[in-house]
Protein backbone atom coordinates (compact mmCIF):
# COMPACT_ATOMS: atom_id res chain seq x y z
CA UNK A 1 0.00 0.00 0.00
CA UNK A 2 1.60 3.43 -1.32
CA UNK A 3 1.07 7.24 -1.63
CA UNK A 4 2.91 7.58 -4.97
CA UNK A 5 3.72 11.25 -6.30
CA UNK A 6 4.75 11.56 -9.76
CA UNK A 7 6.11 15.09 -10.68
CA UNK A 8 3.77 17.12 -9.29
CA UNK A 9 4.50 21.11 -10.50
CA UNK A 10 2.56 23.73 -9.31
CA UNK A 11 2.65 27.39 -10.12
CA UNK A 12 0.90 30.32 -8.08
CA UNK A 13 1.36 33.21 -11.07
CA UNK A 14 5.04 32.70 -12.13
CA UNK A 15 6.34 31.75 -9.04
CA UNK A 16 6.82 27.77 -9.40
CA UNK A 17 5.80 26.12 -5.78
CA UNK A 18 6.31 22.65 -6.86
CA UNK A 19 8.48 21.75 -9.12
CA UNK A 20 8.66 18.12 -10.47
CA UNK A 21 8.17 16.37 -6.48
CA UNK A 22 8.79 12.74 -7.09
CA UNK A 23 8.36 10.27 -3.45
CA UNK A 24 6.58 7.42 -2.80
CA UNK A 25 5.29 6.93 0.53
CA UNK A 26 4.23 3.62 1.84
CA UNK A 27 0.65 4.32 3.58
CA UNK A 28 1.47 2.52 6.98
CA UNK A 29 4.89 4.38 7.40
CA UNK A 30 5.97 7.35 9.67
CA UNK A 31 7.59 9.67 6.74
CA UNK A 32 8.79 13.00 7.83
CA UNK A 33 9.40 15.75 5.29
CA UNK A 34 11.43 18.96 6.35
CA UNK A 35 13.09 21.92 4.62
CA UNK A 36 12.75 25.97 4.63
CA UNK A 37 9.67 27.94 4.92
CA UNK A 38 8.07 28.44 1.48
CA UNK A 39 9.95 25.19 0.16
CA UNK A 40 6.56 23.95 -0.96
CA UNK A 41 5.45 21.50 2.05
CA UNK A 42 2.37 23.14 3.07
CA UNK A 43 1.38 23.07 -1.36
CA UNK A 44 2.37 19.37 -1.46
CA UNK A 45 -0.23 18.58 1.23
CA UNK A 46 -2.57 20.69 -0.61
CA UNK A 47 -1.89 18.74 -3.70
CA UNK A 48 -1.90 15.55 -1.99
CA UNK A 49 -5.09 15.86 -0.33
CA UNK A 50 -7.26 17.48 -2.81
CA UNK A 51 -7.53 21.36 -2.02
CA UNK A 52 -5.15 22.57 -4.63
CA UNK A 53 -5.26 21.09 -8.33
CA UNK A 54 -1.74 20.67 -9.75
CA UNK A 55 -0.19 21.89 -12.82
CA UNK A 56 0.42 18.32 -14.07
CA UNK A 57 1.94 15.08 -12.88
CA UNK A 58 -0.55 12.35 -10.85
CA UNK A 59 -0.84 11.27 -7.10
CA UNK A 60 -1.69 7.28 -6.78
CA UNK A 61 -3.05 5.84 -3.53
CA UNK A 62 -2.76 2.10 -3.41
CA UNK A 63 -2.33 1.95 -7.45
CA UNK A 64 -5.23 4.42 -8.13
CA UNK A 65 -4.71 7.71 -9.61
CA UNK A 66 -6.80 10.19 -7.04
CA UNK A 67 -6.31 13.41 -9.15
CA UNK A 68 -9.67 13.69 -10.07
CA UNK A 69 -11.03 13.14 -6.09
CA UNK A 70 -11.86 16.22 -4.22
CA UNK A 71 -10.74 16.23 -0.60
CA UNK A 72 -13.95 14.49 0.99
CA UNK A 73 -13.70 11.51 -1.85
CA UNK A 74 -9.86 11.32 -0.88
CA UNK A 75 -10.38 11.18 2.76
CA UNK A 76 -13.22 8.30 2.45
CA UNK A 77 -10.57 6.62 0.58
CA UNK A 78 -8.44 6.70 3.79
CA UNK A 79 -6.62 9.67 3.81
CA UNK A 80 -6.51 12.90 5.18
CA UNK A 81 -4.57 16.34 5.98
CA UNK A 82 -4.21 18.60 8.73
CA UNK A 83 -3.42 22.74 8.49
CA UNK A 84 -0.71 24.32 9.39
CA UNK A 85 -2.79 26.79 11.25
CA UNK A 86 -5.85 24.91 12.98
CA UNK A 87 -9.24 24.80 11.41
CA UNK A 88 -11.16 24.43 14.42
CA UNK A 89 -14.33 26.01 14.62
CA UNK A 90 -13.36 28.11 17.18
CA UNK A 91 -16.97 28.76 18.85
CA UNK A 92 -18.03 25.19 18.91
CA UNK A 93 -16.64 22.76 21.99
CA UNK A 94 -14.63 20.39 21.52
CA UNK A 95 -16.70 17.71 21.15
CA UNK A 96 -18.95 19.71 18.90
CA UNK A 97 -16.19 20.14 16.56
CA UNK A 98 -15.22 16.18 16.62
CA UNK A 99 -19.27 15.85 15.71
CA UNK A 100 -18.71 18.07 12.76
CA UNK A 101 -15.70 16.11 11.11
CA UNK A 102 -17.41 12.70 10.93
CA UNK A 103 -18.33 12.50 7.41
CA UNK A 104 -21.42 12.69 5.69
CA UNK A 105 -22.93 8.99 5.67
CA UNK A 106 -26.99 8.28 5.31
CA UNK A 107 -28.09 11.94 6.81
CA UNK A 108 -26.24 14.19 3.31
CA UNK A 109 -29.49 13.06 1.22
CA UNK A 110 -32.70 14.65 2.37
CA UNK A 111 -34.54 11.52 0.74
CA UNK A 112 -32.32 9.12 2.74
CA UNK A 113 -32.80 11.06 5.99
CA UNK A 114 -37.37 10.70 4.99
CA UNK A 115 -37.06 6.96 4.24
CA UNK A 116 -34.60 5.56 6.86
CA UNK A 117 -34.80 7.81 10.20
CA UNK A 118 -33.59 4.63 12.24
CA UNK A 119 -30.29 4.17 10.04
CA UNK A 120 -29.97 8.04 10.60
CA UNK A 121 -30.40 7.52 14.46
CA UNK A 122 -27.76 4.25 14.01
CA UNK A 123 -24.94 6.74 12.21
CA UNK A 124 -25.23 9.19 15.34
CA UNK A 125 -24.73 6.48 17.90
CA UNK A 126 -21.96 5.39 16.31
CA UNK A 127 -20.98 8.86 15.35
CA UNK A 128 -21.32 9.70 19.31
CA UNK A 129 -19.10 6.56 20.30
CA UNK A 130 -16.44 7.65 18.00
CA UNK A 131 -15.92 11.27 19.08
CA UNK A 132 -16.18 9.88 22.88
CA UNK A 133 -13.32 7.15 22.25
CA UNK A 134 -11.28 9.89 20.05
CA UNK A 135 -11.72 12.14 23.61
CA UNK A 136 -10.41 9.75 25.42
CA UNK A 137 -7.64 8.55 23.33
CA UNK A 138 -6.48 12.06 23.12
CA UNK A 139 -6.91 13.08 26.97
CA UNK A 140 -9.34 16.11 25.95
CA UNK A 141 -12.05 14.93 28.44
CA UNK A 142 -11.22 17.86 30.54
CA UNK A 143 -12.16 20.76 27.67
CA UNK A 144 -14.31 18.54 25.83
CA UNK A 145 -16.72 21.12 26.53
CA UNK A 146 -14.72 24.06 26.16
CA UNK A 147 -15.24 26.07 23.02
CA UNK A 148 -12.09 25.07 21.50
CA UNK A 149 -11.12 28.79 20.24
CA UNK A 150 -10.11 28.95 24.74
CA UNK A 151 -7.55 25.91 23.68
CA UNK A 152 -3.89 26.13 24.05
CA UNK A 153 -2.10 25.76 20.85
CA UNK A 154 -0.97 22.34 21.73
CA UNK A 155 -4.56 21.28 22.26
CA UNK A 156 -5.89 22.63 19.21
CA UNK A 157 -3.11 20.32 17.62
CA UNK A 158 -4.88 17.72 19.31
CA UNK A 159 -8.12 18.22 18.22
CA UNK A 160 -6.85 18.98 15.01
CA UNK A 161 -5.91 15.59 15.00
CA UNK A 162 -8.98 14.13 16.37
CA UNK A 163 -10.74 16.15 13.81
CA UNK A 164 -8.40 14.09 11.17
CA UNK A 165 -9.42 10.51 12.75
CA UNK A 166 -13.07 11.06 12.99
CA UNK A 167 -12.96 9.68 9.50
CA UNK A 168 -11.05 6.57 10.64
CA UNK A 169 -8.14 7.11 8.21
CA UNK A 170 -5.58 5.11 7.14
CA UNK A 171 -2.97 7.77 6.41
CA UNK A 172 -3.03 11.11 7.90
CA UNK A 173 -1.05 13.90 6.72
CA UNK A 174 0.06 16.11 9.80
CA UNK A 175 1.43 19.94 8.82
CA UNK A 176 3.58 21.32 11.81
CA UNK A 177 2.18 19.21 14.44
CA UNK A 178 4.85 20.36 17.02
CA UNK A 179 4.82 24.02 15.99
CA UNK A 180 4.23 25.95 19.40
CA UNK A 181 3.13 23.50 21.30
CA UNK A 182 5.12 23.31 24.79
CA UNK A 183 7.56 20.35 25.18
CA UNK A 184 5.25 18.50 28.17
CA UNK A 185 2.20 18.07 24.67
CA UNK A 186 4.85 17.44 22.37
CA UNK A 187 5.90 14.25 23.86
CA UNK A 188 2.21 13.60 24.76
CA UNK A 189 1.29 14.33 20.54
CA UNK A 190 4.25 11.94 19.62
CA UNK A 191 3.45 9.08 21.91
CA UNK A 192 -0.59 9.47 20.54
CA UNK A 193 1.02 9.44 17.09
CA UNK A 194 3.16 6.19 17.57
CA UNK A 195 -0.07 4.32 18.79
CA UNK A 196 -1.73 5.18 16.08
CA UNK A 197 1.07 3.97 13.69
CA UNK A 198 1.28 0.54 15.88
CA UNK A 199 -2.45 0.26 14.87
CA UNK A 200 -1.81 0.45 11.49
CA UNK A 201 -2.55 3.96 10.70
CA UNK A 202 -0.11 5.92 8.88
CA UNK A 203 1.58 9.57 9.00
CA UNK A 204 3.55 11.94 6.56
CA UNK A 205 4.89 14.70 9.05
CA UNK A 206 5.81 18.00 7.69
CA UNK A 207 7.69 19.80 10.80
CA UNK A 208 9.96 22.34 11.24
CA UNK A 209 11.08 21.06 14.27
CA UNK A 210 14.11 18.54 13.38
CA UNK A 211 15.04 17.52 16.65
CA UNK A 212 11.42 16.27 17.48
CA UNK A 213 11.02 14.80 14.04
CA UNK A 214 14.16 12.96 14.13
CA UNK A 215 13.07 11.05 17.15
CA UNK A 216 9.96 9.99 15.30
CA UNK A 217 10.43 9.03 11.71
CA UNK A 218 12.53 6.82 10.29
CA UNK A 219 12.17 8.25 7.14
CA UNK A 220 12.56 11.21 5.55
CA UNK A 221 12.64 13.31 2.65
CA UNK A 222 13.96 17.42 2.29
CA UNK A 223 12.57 20.05 0.38
CA UNK A 224 14.09 22.98 -0.64
CA UNK A 225 12.44 25.60 -4.01
CA UNK A 226 9.62 23.24 -4.68
CA UNK A 227 11.82 19.97 -5.09
CA UNK A 228 13.09 16.69 -3.01
CA UNK A 229 16.56 17.24 -2.55
CA UNK A 230 17.42 13.84 -0.42
CA UNK A 231 15.18 11.55 0.79
CA UNK A 232 16.59 8.44 3.11
CA UNK A 233 17.39 7.82 7.07
CA UNK A 234 17.26 10.90 8.98
CA UNK A 235 21.16 10.90 10.18
CA UNK A 236 22.17 9.89 6.51
CA UNK A 237 19.74 12.48 5.04
CA UNK A 238 21.15 15.58 7.36
CA UNK A 239 24.74 14.49 6.40
CA UNK A 240 24.38 15.05 2.30
CA UNK A 241 26.15 18.06 1.71
CA UNK A 242 23.46 19.23 -0.54
CA UNK A 243 21.02 19.33 2.57
CA UNK A 244 22.79 21.05 4.75
CA UNK A 245 24.01 23.67 1.97
CA UNK A 246 20.38 24.22 1.13
CA UNK A 247 18.54 23.51 4.76
CA UNK A 248 21.19 24.19 7.50
CA UNK A 249 23.10 26.76 5.64
CA UNK A 250 26.52 24.62 5.05
P1 LIG B 1 6.22 25.64 3.16
O1 LIG B 1 5.02 24.94 3.72
O2 LIG B 1 7.32 24.72 2.76
O3 LIG B 1 6.72 26.73 4.07
P2 LIG B 1 4.36 26.59 1.15
O4 LIG B 1 3.95 25.37 0.43
O5 LIG B 1 3.39 27.13 2.16
O6 LIG B 1 5.79 26.38 1.81
O7 LIG B 1 4.65 27.73 0.13
C1 LIG B 1 5.55 27.57 -0.95
C2 LIG B 1 5.56 28.84 -1.76
O8 LIG B 1 4.35 28.97 -2.48
C3 LIG B 1 5.70 30.10 -0.91
O9 LIG B 1 6.53 31.01 -1.60
C4 LIG B 1 4.29 30.61 -0.83
O10 LIG B 1 4.27 32.02 -0.69
C5 LIG B 1 3.71 30.18 -2.17
N1 LIG B 1 2.26 29.92 -2.07
C6 LIG B 1 1.69 28.93 -1.35
N2 LIG B 1 0.36 28.95 -1.49
C7 LIG B 1 0.07 29.99 -2.31
C8 LIG B 1 -1.13 30.53 -2.87
N3 LIG B 1 -2.32 30.00 -2.59
N4 LIG B 1 -1.01 31.59 -3.70
C9 LIG B 1 0.19 32.13 -3.98
N5 LIG B 1 1.36 31.67 -3.52
C10 LIG B 1 1.32 30.61 -2.69
MG1 LIG C 1 4.01 25.12 5.49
Amino acid sequence: MSLEIRDITKSFGGFRALDGVRLTIETDALFGIIGPNGAGKSTLFSVISGFVPADSGEIRLNGDPIDGLSPPQRARAGMVRTFQVPREFSHLTVRENLMASAPDQTGESLLGLFFRPGQVRKEEAKIAETVERTIAFLKLGKVADVPSGKLSGGQKKLLELGRALMVEPKLILLDEPFAGVNPVLIGEIMERIEELNARGIGFVIIEHDLEALTRLVPRLAVMDRGKVLAEGAPAAVLEDPVVREAYLGG
